[in-house]
């Protein structure tokens, strides 16, 4: 797969320029970045990462049988009538033990976790019971052999795959591995992305603009995208509309990280260094997605390294980060959803559009409603240079090609939040 910059050729992935649909775009851009290689860490220094390999338990979870409640280990059949009262002749907190086997008649006090006592099959519940002597209890419940008993082994057999590759670390999973003893794991890191804006019109610091500047908005809110997607990220900074530059920023970026993202500078105007540069020094593929916005969108190999080369119009930066970016770097981050979450919801206001053989990605406010369906108003301003309006999203909605959705029809939405 490689096409340089500048040429025309025929449309289809491997060539110059192609228009392509959103998911064969996507598609290219999956089957050319790989996993990472597995690292071991600590494991409270591993959530949010992905298992590399499973997890067998050494051991039975719960160890022994015990008790879900705190009550009186019985003989069930001692208490089949209904009210019995039974000899107290031992009382079990959690951690205690004892090597007592309960005969017929008699009963145990025991707190919940606490192991069931030898000969015991049952626990009545305090709430059921009443002392009615120094060692005597009435018990007033009918309960089945095993009630209230949580079983050896009922939750991770010894041997069993506790965890399967794959498995994102949660803080329920790292419980999980603590309690099967656990303390380092396999998994994938983090990808390092290094990230840089291009530009000449690019404006960082506080100081008034000259005319035809803008304020950078894209690389701050990229790496907090990055981040919020589980990368480690470099500030390459504002790198000015310079070849010569440019090429020793990312060719060097491109040495030390797993990826590296970039906004700006790749359609088809006279100043899209980035895409005249990248041309040369990686192997790239330059693509017009038929999707609006974000279009133009390109991605290669800069040394083997994967390279994004996103748009620079704030809102199609976004998208195309959302689109492309993202599910590349949860792959190589070894995460097995790529995408976002994606619901069928309701349309309450018209998501208006005409036909221009694009899919039109409309940032969306989403929220479930009383009807337990998520219903959809499209944002204020669709622009891709309003990304004020795009920040009070929280989805996209995919409309496809055409006239549009009326409210009250369906659309299909990716959840960002
Ligand atoms: P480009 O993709 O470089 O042709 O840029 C398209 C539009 O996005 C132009 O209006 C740029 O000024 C604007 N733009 C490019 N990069 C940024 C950025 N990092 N922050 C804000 N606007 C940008
Ligand atoms: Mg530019």
């Amino acid at each position: 797969m490689s096409s340089g910059h500048g040429g025309g050729g025929s449309c289809g992935l491997g060539t110059v320029q192609c228009v392509i649909p959103l998911e064969q775009a996507q598609q290219f851009v999956l089957s050319s970045v790989a996993q990472l290689d597995p690292v071991t860490l600590p494991r409270a220094e591993a959530v949010g990462r992905v298992l590399a390999v499973d997890v067998v338990s050494a051991d039975d979870v719960p160890p022994f049988d015990n008790t879900a409640v705190d009550g009186f280990a019985v003989h069930a059949a001692d208490v089949a009538s209904g009210e019995a009262d039974l000899r107290v002749v031992a009382t079990l907190a959690a951690g205690d033990h004892t090597d007592r086997v309960l005969e017929r008649g008699e009963a145990i006090r025991i707190m919940t976790g606490a192991p069931i006592p030898a000969g015991a099959d049952a626990v009545v519940m305090v709430e059921d019971s009443e002392m009615v002597a120094d060692d005597v209890v009435r018990l007033s419940a009918v309960v089945s052999s095993g009630a209230a008993v949580r079983r050896a082994a009922e939750d991770v057999a010894a041997g069993e795959t506790v965890l399967s590759a794959g498995t994102e670390i949660t803080p329920a999973v790292l419980g999980v591995l603590a309690t099967v003893n656990v303390h380092e794991v396999s998994v994938r890191p983090a990808p390092r992305v290094a990230v840089a804006s291009t530009g000449d019109e690019l404006v960082v610091g506080d100081g008034p603009l000259r005319p035809g500047q803008i304020r950078e908005s894209n690389r701050p809110m990229l790496a907090a995208a990055l981040r919020e997607a589980g990368c480690e990220v470099t500030d390459l900074g504002v790198i000015p509309d310079d070849e010569e530059l440019l090429a020793e920023v990312l060719t060097s970026a491109a040495a030390s990280h797993d990826a590296v993202v970039t906004s700006g500078g790749v359609s088809m105007g006279d100043y899209d260094v980035v895409k005249a540069v990248l041309g040369r020094i990686a192997d790239m593929t330059w693509m017009q997605v038929a999707i609006k916005p974000a279009k133009p969108f390109a991605f290669g190999l800069l040394g083997g390294t994967p390279v994004f080369g996103l748009p620079g119009n704030p809102v199609s930066s976004l998208v195309s980060f959302e689109m492309f970016a993202r599910p590349a770097l949860r792959q190589m981050g070894g995460h097995q959803r790529l995408s976002r979450p994606s619901v069928v919801a309701v349309v309450d206001e018209d998501l208006r559009r005409g036909p221009d053989g694009k899919t039109h990605l409309m940032r969306v406010r989403a929220d479930f409603a009383d009807d337990g369906r998520c219903h959809v108003v499209p944002v204020r301003a669709q622009g891709s240079h309003q990304l004020a309006a795009t920040a009070t999203a929280n989805g996209i909605a995919v409309v496809p090609d055409g006239d549009g959705l009326p409210a009250g029809t369906e659309v299909a939405v990716l959840l960002l939040s």
